[in-house]
């Protein structure tokens, strides 16, 4: 077995693309929180897929429904209307701000859909000029040519020139300079209400509100990206219910069918109604196997009491976290909301990640110094007191 694996590690540089820097293990299976490499080691996986694993691995309910959807119908395409489609959208929009979903197949896709929809919006209305989107420093919105020009970290663009005109960055959390960037081209302002691979930055709790008046004040929309915060992970379903103000479109994936790919664009009718037939559209966009996981992920998210244990749990993890800060001086500070959190390092933290691992505890690096927790939402006391005193000893191995 051992050599087995060691062959596929080996093997994925000749014959993949080497566009990550994966870790030097292969995982193979996973029940709940735990996942185990392809040589028999265990371990606690508070990376939880880069928050796309709310319900862990192997959930009953979600391994249930992809079964038997799968015994039915994968996949018709959008020629025809899909049940488990019409339903994960009655879910969505009965329990946010929008009226409508548009389905597609990751968070890129769903960001691109809303860029495409912002401009068809004024161009329905014979503003051509109003096409210009204001995003910020340190975001995150994707990998492809509209969403890397929308994302405002360097790092991701270089290379790629010429950048997609359109859009222009400021700094996360400056009202100031928000106000400043707008012009008469200004269409929306597409920010993520928490900053997730930037570093899990939380905004004051003022300033959502004041971006969305800035926003009606102006005429332009509001574009929320929840496509790490959304589902559950704040311990709200949306990020956006913990600032007091909804957007006019918001954009969803990471969570949204627990691990089965997919991609969501939520808007409210007004802004909805510039799509019209033939504008936009996907093949695999919500489909049947898709859909009927989101349902079950959903289902499961707004069952009883769910939430409310994301909030404890969450709340938990973060004082856990504090402990561990107040004892390491390496900690500058802890970031986060729910089951998103961060410890800032005054160093990078890439070893730590690698410590870690090989301590028996996934976690991420993200914005160089920001070791990042994204547990599945159904983490346990037990399991983040067991991640505590892994990172306690490791933290204490790394700085002596
Ligand atoms: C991950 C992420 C994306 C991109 O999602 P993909 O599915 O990788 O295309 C976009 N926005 C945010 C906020 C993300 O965290």
């Amino acid at each position: 077995m051992a050599k087995e694996s060691f062959d596929f590690v080996s093997a994925n540089s000749k014959y993949v693309f080497n566009t990550y820097g994966r870790a030097p293990i292969m995982l193979v299976e996973g029940k709940g929180v735990r996942v185990k490499d392809s040589e028999g080691h265990e371990y606690l996986d508070f990376i939880g897929g880069l928050a796309a694993c709310p319900l862990g691995h192997a959930h009953p309910v979600l391994v249930e429904a992809i079964c038997e959807q799968a015994k039915k119908l994968i996949h018709v395409s959008n020629i025809f209307h899909i049940q488990p489609q019409i339903e994960l959208a009655r879910l969505l929009t009965g329990n946010s701000f929008a009226d409508k979903a548009f389905f597609c197949n990751s968070g890129a896709e769903a960001n691109e859909g809303a860029i495409k929809l912002t401009r068809k919006f004024f161009n329905d209305r014979g503003e051509n000029d109003k096409y210009h989107i204001i995003t910020m420093e340190n975001s995150f919105h994707g990998r492809t040519l509209a969403t890397l020009a929308a994302t405002g970290q360097t790092k991701y663009r270089n290379g790629f020139e010429p950048h997609m005109p359109g859009f222009s960055h400021v700094p996360f959390g400056d009202y100031i300079a928000l106000e400043d960037a707008f012009t008469e081209n200004t269409a929306a302002v597409m920010i993520e209400p928490i900053q997730g691979e930037g570093g899990v930055r939380i905004p004051a709790s003022d300033y959502l509100p004041k971006v969305r008046k800035l926003c009606d004040d102006k005429g332009s929309l509001l574009i929320f990206d929840e496509v790490q915060t959304g589902m559950g992970r704040t311990g709200r379903l949306f990020a956006y219910e913990n600032f007091g103000v909804e957007p006019d479109i918001m954009t969803l994936a990471k969570g949204l069918a627990g691990g089965v790919p997919i991609g969501a664009l939520l808007a409210t009718d007004r802004v909805a109604d510039a799509f019209k037939p033939g504008n936009h559209a996907s093949t695999f966009g919500g489909n049947p196997l898709a859909s009927a996981a989101g349902v079950a992920v959903l289902s499961e998210i707004l069952s009883k009491g769910f939430l409310d244990r994301v909030c404890i749990m969450g709340g938990y993890l973060r004082s856990r976290l504090q402990d561990v800060a107040a004892e390491h001086k390496i900690i500058r500070e802890v970031r986060g909301m729910g089951l998103i959190q961060a410890i800032d390092l005054n160093m990078p933290c890439a070893d730590i990640v690698t410590v870690m691992r090989e301590s028996g505890v996934l976690v991420n690096c993200t914005a160089d110094t920001a070791l990042r927790f994204l547990p599945p939402l159904i983490v346990s006391g037990p399991d983040i007191d067991e991640m505590i005193t892994i990172l306690e000893a490791v933290l204490t191995k790394v700085t002596v």
